[in-house]
């Protein structure tokens, strides 16, 4: 039996946190009546012109400076044709070959505590497409409605080199790239609201082979898990396809999650099917050194940076730090409770405080299926608990007591102590009266 190696690409297509639309002045909020927020730019009317939204062109740039691209200082946006019924003007608006940023990458953290790179070959900025409706609530329709709303909702596409050689490295890469886009702020990232899409090229060769086997483009998956069972599903059906003496075609398969498996949609259409040219409507997007610059300087500390200062800075173990990490939300809480300690007690304070926070509170809050931003006990409140807990005024057994009657009824903690008379008592002569 030969062995095989996959060879998998990602194309992940990143909704811009914007106010309006692209090219308009349309809201881009999600789940709203459909065709409820559609103009005839976005509806593709006769004689309208775009006028591109700088705040889309600026996230796109940001997200882009965070996985290390060089912004192409001048961009050209170009028609992308082909007919669907989701698309009215019969193009799509998108750039070709002069993207907005190129040559990035992105470090992937493995268990081994290496890290796995994967090149970033371009990021450019589109126009969503609107969506075809088979069914009303849970009847199906034997037709099919549109809806325009997403239609010219700011899309960014980033398509990764093939670097990529395991199901679990494409998950990976999503999720690191996911929690990077939200700590920028350039995305939500919620792949449920589809504000994070994913399309996988997907290919084998066998072991030692340079030259690239024939792709497959997998399209529709709506989770990390679908991302990861999709790609491993498509990696085993191309083995079997050339272990049975068959080849692989170049096609577009559509993943079904209840089913388990991918189904071919189309043959895959080559560049030149589009036929790209620069889109007359637009003029080409100049960035000045001065504007890529304010925009690099408006990141915050990315979370491999922030996670690299918690290990040195705060002697936190590597899982530890990368937890506290994973959202900037979290992150930012942590810190804020930290803050309450002087500088010379932070580091002492940083474990417990790290460990009433990742196990106690986010445990707790995750049983009530709420967010940190709705946690009744404050970063105060919660760094004020740890230091009783430090300074020796309560025990760990008394601390959960109070914990929980901030986390039920609120309060601050020194009130609840002497309220409850839990003050630990180490005076022996207090202790034998
Ligand atoms: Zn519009």
């Amino acid at each position: 039996m030969t062995a095989y190696e996959s060879v998998i690409g990602l194309e992940v297509h990143v909704q811009l946190k914007t106010n309006s639309k692209i090219f308009c002045s349309c809201p881009t909020g999600f789940g709203e009546t459909a065709n409820s927020q559609i103009c005839p730019v976005c509806c593709g009317y006769p004689g309208v012109l775009p006028v591109l939204n700088k705040k889309a062109v600026d996230e796109l740039v940001r997200a882009a400076l965070a996985v290390g691209c060089r912004i192409n200082p001048r961009s050209v946006f170009a028609r992308k044709q082909y007919f669907y019924p989701d698309l009215p003007k019969n193009y799509q608006i998108s750039q070709h070959d002069l993207p907005l940023a190129v040559n990035g990458h992105l470090d992937i953290p493995q268990k081994s505590g290496e890290k796995k790179t994967v090149r970033i070959q371009r990021i450019h900025l589109e126009e969503d497409a609107g969506k075809l409706l088979h069914a009303v609530g849970s009847r199906a329709l034997d037709y099919s409605l549109v809806d325009l709303n997403r239609t010219g909702v700011p899309l960014m596409e980033i398509v990764s080199e093939p670097d990529i050689r395991s199901p679990e490295e494409a998950s990976d890469y999503l999720d690191t790239l996911r929690t990077l886009l939200r700590y920028v702020g350039a995305s939500e990232c919620d792949m449920e609201k589809g504000s994070m899409r994913c399309d996988a090229n997907v290919s084998i060769r066998p072991v030692g082979q340079t030259s690239l086997g024939t792709r497959a483009e997998v399209k529709n998956m709506n989770s990390l898990r679908s991302v990861r069972d999709a790609v491993a599903h498509e990696i085993a059906r191309q083995i079997q396809v050339v272990e049975s003496g068959g080849r692989v075609v170049q096609e577009t398969r559509l993943w079904n999650q209840d089913e388990g498996a991918t189904h071919s949609m189309r043959s895959k259409e080559e560049a030149h099917d589009y036929r790209y040219f620069p889109d007359p409507d637009l003029v080409p997007v100049e960035l000045s050194a001065d504007w890529i610059e304010t925009l690099r300087r408006s990141l915050p500390e990315l979370p491999e940076a922030r996670c690299a200062r918690y290990e040195r800075d705060l002697g936190l173990s590597a899982y530890d730090a990368a937890v506290l990490t994973a959202e900037k939300t979290l992150a930012d809480f942590f810190e804020t409770a930290l803050n309450r300690f002087e500088a010379p007690a932070r580091r002492e304070a940083a474990k417990p405080l790290s460990n009433w926070l990742t196990t106690e509170l986010l445990g707790r809050l995750n049983a009530q299926r709420k967010t940190l931003d709705e946690s009744p006990v404050s970063s105060v409140q919660l760094a004020d608990l740890v230091k009783l807990i430090l300074n020796g005024v309560i025990n760990s057994k008394a601390a959960k007591v109070v914990f929980d009657h901030m986390f039920t009824e609120g309060g601050d903690p020194e009130t609840i102590v002497k309220a409850k008379g839990l003050v630990q008592v180490d005076d022996e002569a207090e202790i034998g009266r």
